[in-house]
């Protein structure tokens, strides 16, 4: 019986964040290691595809669990933090060998004292098993390619839906990817082109807007024989690290590329400049703009708050809007990570009135506001997200209250978690079908979940740690020249980008 390892360690991170990512965060969204990464993650997110692989073999095996470490978006991993999660990881690859891994990441992780957490975690795995056993890696669309992670993994598999609703067929195409690699030798050559441009993802999902035929090609590419994978991954923008820009990867047996990487690279290149930021209302704008459609409820992108972008989550921009504008029938729904706000609730207790300072406290764009609240319910804020950004993913976001402040109900919680679902406000007790507004903390993928039954879909942007604006962000640590910041005419101009190869190889043995 084949031995195969196990693990995942993920999630996003946005730089500008100044809430450092802690170990505790990892344990509220449930850190394990050995056994328990399959018997009680095995039906979640990318875990749920990668334990398809004994159906894809027509044979058992034998799971060698290594940790299961995955937090939602935030701000970077506190010191030290990196090298636990690696020693987690790596430690039971040193104890026994194993026939092949198969691990999640996310691509845009880093950390206070790396950028790179994805790299350094298949690098260490790479040590840990040697040159010849198979290791294969899923990442999200929006993962940073570094020439590490690509030196460093045999196969990058990434999700082919932005908004993300593919965790788990990304999964069983890496089981697919490793049954292969079981099976023979042969070590696929692989194209990795890497573009010296960044965008903030407007008009990008892979089922609208301008590149929706681009990954239709993607998709039917990696489906021929002799292909392992074909990704595009138009990275997040709001990770200050080398290497910052747009790949397209391929991974093939065939002896030349399923698509020509140079032609891709200029058609991605091309569309650079396009942009769909005319939608993007200030938070005033945005109130009488959804005062005026018909119907309900309009479903607000809360942009530059966006959690699901790793912003802290406590905005107070889009929320003094709610409060100072007219509403009218239905009110808002907004939620806000607030702890301090959430105990000061809870100790009054539900049905009482409240004096509090909402927000402000994290974001560092912001001030926190003054207002008279009352209590509508204390408790507990956890579910099960399946839609864009999770499948089957249990969420625990804390305590949480539900106030009402005038016209708005606010959802307070103790800690951060995914903005775009409106399964977060029927936790919290309420219909968001029935608000007037409803806020979702994320830019694009919230669509996925709201459009079935909302009146309309605006965005909101202000400045904030996930601000569509890039220009207006300091970045210090991105390999330059870039786009769009650098005045650059073509991606040769930038001598680092271009592609990075690795070539096919046959193992000994
Ligand atoms: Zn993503």
């Amino acid at each position: 019986m084949k031995r195969i390892a196990i693990g995942q360690v993920r999630q996003e991170t946005n730089s500008f964040n100044p809430v450092l990512t802690e170990r505790s965060h990892f344990d509220d969204y449930g850190l394990v290691r050995g056994d328990a990464v399959v018997e009680r993650y095995g039906d979640v997110g990318e875990l749920s595809g990668f334990t398809e692989l004994p159906r894809i073999l027509g044979a058992p095996v034998e799971w060698v669990g290594l940790c299961r470490a995955v937090t939602w978006s935030g701000g970077p991993l506190a010191p030290g933090l990196l090298a636990e999660l690696i020693e987690m990881t790596a430690a039971p690859l040193r104890a026994g060998s194993v026939d092949g891994v198969l691990i999640s990441l996310h691509g845009a992780q880093s950390a206070v004292d790396d950028p790179d957490v994805s790299g350094r975690v298949l690098e260490a795995v790479r040590a840990a098993v040697g040159p010849a056993t198979p290791l294969v890696a899923t990442l999200d669309l929006h993962a940073n390619l570094t020439p590490l992670m690509v030196r460093s993994a045999d196969v990058l598999i990434g999700y082919h839906t932005f908004p993300h609703v593919d965790e788990d067929a990304t999964g069983a195409r890496a089981a697919a990817a490793l049954a292969r690699l079981l099976d023979t030798r042969k070590r696929p050559a692989v194209n990795a082109w890497k573009l010296p441009m960044v965008h903030n993802g407007d008009g990008r999902s892979t089922d609208r807007g301008i590149q929706r035929d681009l990954w239709r090609r993607i998709v039917a590419a990696e489906a021929a024989d002799d292909v392992a994978s074909v990704g595009l991954y138009p990275v997040q923008p709001w990770l200050d690290a080398p290497y910052l820009g747009w790949t397209f990867y391929q991974a093939y047996w065939s002896a030349e590329p399923p698509l020509d990487p140079r032609s891709v690279a200029q058609e991605c290149w091309a569309t650079r400049a396009y942009s769909e930021a005319e939608r993007f209302m200030t938070p005033d704008e945005l109130v009488a703009a959804a005062r005026a459609i018909d119907g309900r409820p309009v479903a607000v992108s809360e942009y530059h708050d966006a959690t699901n972008s790793g912003a802290p989550g406590d905005s107070t921009r889009m929320l003094a809007a709610l409060l100072a504008g007219r509403i009218g029938e239905g009110g808002a729904l907004a939620f806000c990570v607030d702890p301090k706000s959430v105990d000061r609730c809870a100790q009054a207790g539900s049905g009482a009135a409240v004096d509090l300072t909402v927000g402000g406290a994290r974001d560092p764009y912001s001030e926190p506001l003054a207002v008279s609240a009352r209590v509508e319910r204390v408790g507990t804020l956890a579910y099960r997200l399946t839609g864009h950004g999770g499948h089957n993913f249990p969420v625990d976001m804390g305590r949480m209250a539900r106030v009402r402040i005038g016209e708005v109900t606010v959802v307070l919680v103790e800690k951060t978690g995914p903005g775009s679902s409106p399964l977060l406000y029927e936790a919290a007790g309420v219909d968001p079908r029935r608000f007037k507004i409803v806020l979702a903390k994320s830019p694009e993928g919230f669509r996925n979940d709201y459009e079935p039954f909302a009146a309309a879909i605006l965005y909101c942007a202000a400045p904030g740690c996930a601000s569509p604006y890039l220009e207006r962000l300091r970045f210090t640590r991105t390999t330059r020249p870039l786009y769009p910041w650098d005045g650059l005419t073509a991606p040769e101009e930038a001598g680092w980008a271009g592609p990075m190869d690795r070539q096919a190889a046959l193992i000994e043995g």
